[in-house]
């Protein structure tokens, strides 16, 4: 009875410490109802990010505050993290209903649940190579590498799709989709092998180039007209074009985070030392990552716009995504993995009607008050647990 109360409280503080973070972070965003879609975006951003922060470390500061409590006894921190982490899941709703109010409760529940359970896995497989990774390098250290690889590189190349197409969550496309990725893979001479379709409040496209194949949300297919869709084709067809040398960079890049199941390994052997060099590794990584993908976006986005019907098709369509996602037309110079909205236009010929938004802004209080509050809540372990012996 003890146990059930204990999760239940975990959940409820971890639901209600995202909810009212998000509450406050969409303040800016709720009183621009009127402003230009980019001023509007521009302002949902730090909403966004304050989200997926909330989501991992409001349940890291409730588990860490609880633990030492007298009655957390009949709770394992497994068990209570667990339940601290479907708290802060479940506290996200109310922020995405009310940027995007189509959403319903039945759609973000099975897209939540399928986004998670892949995150876990993944998270399971590098938490159970980093708990049982050997102190010294030998055969046992080579061999739980190995294991990891085998199991995450299927999944880097795109290994989830069969399973998505199982669940329910990739579709058939329809007639009109599979003609006009029919006619562009003609036209511009490259080979598609599937098509698919799946529902989101998102307008989206994306290429699995390690599979050759290409899928397509449905609000997507909504909002661009069929030669606007064709041009979003051809962007896709250009990521499946890539060379093999770009498909290696891809693989390779995708294994940055690898060496974070070296993390316990490099804490006993090297202390803090250890593991600050691996971050770093990481975060380079990462960086490369991003640079590598802007380039080959900023590749596909000139395969659309050679291919585009009519002048300003593309920059249109991309416009048009922009605007229904609510993302920003400047995130700030490499930032992110693709170029920003406004000079993704500009380059494919079209110069917007505003003049450049402002960017993102770099400083976000509520991720700054996150990582303060996880802070806190490590030293006063850290204190208490000193203090105890
Ligand atoms: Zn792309």
């Amino acid at each position: 009875m003890m146990t059930y109360f204990l999760l239940a409280l975990l959940l409820g503080v971890s639901a209600a410490m995202t909810v009212a973070t998000n509450w406050l972070a969409l303040r800016p965003w709720r009183r621009a109802a009127d402003a230009h879609w980019t001023e509007r975006a521009r302002l949902l951003w730090p909403a966004r990010v304050a989200s997926s922060v909330a989501t991992l470390l409001a349940p890291a500061i409730v588990v860490l505050t609880y633990v030492r409590w007298p009655v957390w006894g009949p709770v394992s921190i497994l068990g209570g993290a667990v339940a601290a982490l479907a708290g802060a899941i479940s506290g996200n709703y109310p922020l995405a209903k009310e940027i995007y109010p189509d959403l319903t409760l039945g759609h973000w529940t099975r897209s939540m649940g399928l986004a998670w359970t892949y995150r876990l896995v993944i998270g399971g497989l590098f938490g159970a190579a980093a708990a049982i990774m050997p102190e010294r390098a030998g055969w046992m250290m080579l061999a739980v590498v190995a294991g990891l690889l085998i199991c995450y590189v299927p999944l880097l190349l795109g290994g989830v799709v069969p399973i998505l197409v199982r669940v329910g969550a990739l579709n058939k496309p329809s007639d009109c989709l599979q003609r006009i990725v029919a006619e562009t893979a003609t036209r511009l001479q490259i080979s598609v092998s599937a098509t698919w379709e799946f529902s989101s409040v998102l307008a989206n496209a994306c290429a699995m180039p390690f599979r050759g194949e290409l899928l397509f949300s449905t609000r997507l297919l909504e909002v661009l007209n069929d030669e606007e869709v064709a041009t979003v084709c051809a962007h896709e067809m250009g990521h499946l074009s890539e060379s093999r040398r770009a498909k290696f960079a891809r693989l390779v890049l995708g294994l940055v985070c690898v060496p974070m199941v070296f993390a316990v390994a490099a804490y006993k052997n090297w202390g803090f030392p250890g593991v600050l060099a691996i971050g770093l590794w990481i975060l380079v990584g990462l960086k490369l990552m991003k640079a590598m993908s802007r380039r080959l976006e900023t590749r596909a986005d000139a395969i659309a716009h050679d291919d585009q019907s009519e002048d300003g098709l593309y920059a249109r369509a991309l416009e048009t995504i922009y605007r229904v996602n609510q993302v920003p037309a400047v995130i700030g110079k490499r930032r992110d993995t693709h170029p920003d909205l406004y000079d993704r236009m500009t380059a494919a010929g079209v110069t917007p009607d505003y003049p450049r938004p402002r960017a993102v802004p770099r400083v976000n209080p509520i991720v700054v008050a996150y990582i303060a509050g996880l802070a806190a809540a490590i030293l006063a372990n850290i204190i208490e647990v000193n203090w105890s012996r």
